[in-house]
């Protein structure tokens, strides 16, 4: 069940884990699709086709299903996978609780329950964890066919292959195994990642940015984060960390910010100083329909759709910071598509232009031009990013050739 032998994996099982891998993927995205047009497709041999859908339909991963006329007129079976066998306990692990999800293998929510996760401590908050999530699967073990993977997203610093957690922003973990905590504690193959960089994947897998290999996907909630998709998969150092769009310095006379310089664009660009702009500007005697007692992001970019002057000045303020980051984020990357998320994004009338025009005269005219600003499509899922790990981990051979391997776990 753990990684220990991974290492020395020979050249044999990676070649089988590596084929089995084009084989699933091919059925997972381009199903119905039949033996033959894997073949075609992927290169290996039918015999090869023949024996890898074999073993992937005695598991129950993929499924016949009605007969498609192939192009010489004969008639072949067509494979799709299979999705509803499989779920996968997906837990986005905040500050103060943690949201767990149960997914089937389509990205389908099954149930969601939110646990008060108070603890300031490793240790403690580890037990409690693993306590939430056992409370979870026995609530929901009905709905569990066959529970193949727990993944877990947090912000801080993974170690994402291993799956140890170097930093919270709240609080002060020791390399904390947590990956290996789950796989003892549940005999379950379990991931751990960092919450932006997973939902960018998510985004990539499942949502606005399904139909391009390269993007960007920058969040706005406590700070602004990115996740970098290059190539079709999460851009990342030799470190693990990337993207750390929130600590680039949009004005230098600007406010402190925690990390310790000054003007970060997360000083700016994150809910809590939104709303503190706006309730500064109130004081100052601006004229809106927002007041102090109701002055927070929803409302503000409420108001900032209607029109309200104050709020829009906010937003505006804000896109144009968020520009210039984004704009030094396009000269770097050239990507297909930008992708706003966070609660920011339901003021997009107001904050999409103001980003836009920051673009337009600051990044190269051959990367912006016909790049689209999108906002996320997973806005209100905010497990699906630890489901898109099992999800990768189904797609890159890893955890499916564990289930092949292991047919009772
Ligand atoms: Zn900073």
């Amino acid at each position: 069940m753990t990684n220990s032998g991974k290492g020395q994996i020979g050249n044999i099982d990676l070649v089988k884990q590596l084929n089995g891998a084009v084989v699933y993927r091919l059925i997972d995205l381009e199903g119905p699709i039949s033996r033959i047009q894997i073949a075609e497709l992927s290169q290996l041999a039918p015999a090869s086709v023949t024996k890898i859908t074999r073993q992937l339909l005695e598991r129950g991963l993929i499924k016949e299903v009605d007969q498609q006329a192939s192009t010489g007129g004969r008639r072949a079976i067509s494979i799709v996978s299979e999705n509803r066998l499989f779920h996968t306990v997906a837990v986005r692990l905040g500050r103060r609780d943690a949201t767990i999800t149960l997914f089937d293998m389509s990205s389908k929510s099954l149930a969601e329950a939110v646990y008060s996760l108070p603890e300031r401590s490793q240790d403690a908050l580890e037990v409690s964890l693993l306590q939430a999530i056992a409370k979870f699967i026995d609530t929901y073990q009905r709905k569990i066919r066959e529970l193949i993977a727990i993944a877990i997203i947090l912000p801080g610093l993974v170690e994402p292959e291993k799956g140890i957690v170097k930093y919270m922003p709240h609080i002060k973990v020791d390399n904390w195994p947590l990956a290996e905590r789950l796989e003892t504690h549940f005999s379950v193959k379990s991931f751990v990642g960092h919450d932006i960089r997973s939902l960018a994947l998510a985004e990539h897998y499942f949502g606005a940015t399904r139909d391009c290999d390269d993007s960007i996907l920058v969040r706005v909630h406590r700070g602004t984060g990115a996740g970098i998709i290059t190539k079709g998969q999460v851009f990342l150092s030799s470190n693990g960390n990337v993207g750390e769009i929130g600590h680039i310095q949009i004005d230098p006379l600007g406010e402190k910010c925690h990390c310790g310089n000054f003007g970060c664009l997360e000083t700016v660009a994150a809910n809590a100083a939104i709303e503190q702009r706006v309730r500064t500007l109130l004081n100052q005697g601006y004229p809106s329909k927002l007041t102090l007692d109701e002055c927070n992001i929803g409302a503000i970019c409420r108001a900032a759709n209607r029109g309200d002057p104050l709020a829009v000045e906010v937003i505006e303020h804000l896109g144009r910071y968020l520009g210039k980051a984004i704009a030094i984020a396009i000269n770097m990357f050239n990507p297909q598509k930008i992708v706003l998320a966070g609660e920011i994004t339901e003021a997009t009338k107001v904050l999409i232009p103001a980003i836009q025009s920051c673009i337009n005269t600051q990044a190269l005219e051959e990367f912006r031009t016909g790049l689209p600003i999108v906002t996320t499509e997973l806005n209100h899922q905010s497990a699906i990013g630890a489901f898109a790990l099992v999800k990768r981990a189904m797609l890159n051979g890893v955890l499916l050739q564990q289930l092949l391997e292991n047919q009772t776990s």
